[in-house]
């Protein structure tokens, strides 16, 4: 099956954000305290989205890919990807991240089927980076 826009293109890209948490306080992003939790009945459930990606997969999406906030401080994060990369008929799984939790996560990302990574860097200059993003260290991203 083939998705199509009102213009004729073939629709085969979902993005599917997990989680509107990050551990950065970007300021074109989000304000210097953070976002109000919201509670956990809010937010879809990672089952929730393994079967979203389930029914897009049917319809001819082809590659999803993961983002945020930041996707990789959800807890779990590892599993459902895992979980997501298995659903078959899915060719690309793909994640968005700032960075800062790669050093300790790449290897497990790799390993639960994550075939590429786009890492948002705003400034590769040590202040501007702390001042976009309210205090980051751009030697850890
Ligand atoms: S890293 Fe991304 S999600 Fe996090 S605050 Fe900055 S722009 Fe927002």
């Amino acid at each position: 099956m083939k998705l199509l826009d009102t213009h004729g293109r073939h629709i085969n890209y979902l993005r599917l954000s997990v989680t509107d948490r990050c551990n950065l306080r970007c300021s074109y992003c989000m304000p210097e305290q953070g976002i109000e939790k919201l509670c956990h009945d809010d937010i879809l459930t990672y089952e929730d989205l393994v079967c979203v990606a389930r029914q897009a997969v049917a319809i001819g999406i082809e590659k999803i890919r993961i983002t945020g906030g930041e996707p990789l401080v959800r807890r779990d994060i590892i599993r459902f990807l895992k979980e997501l990369s298995a659903v078959p008929g899915l060719k690309q799984l793909v994640l968005t991240t700032n960075g800062l939790l790669l050093a300790e996560m790449a290897e497990d990302l790799f390993k639960a089927g994550v075939q590429r990574l786009n890492i948002s860097l705003d400034s590769l200059k040590e202040q501007t980076f702390a001042h976009i993003t309210r205090g980051g260290d751009v030697h850890r991203s």
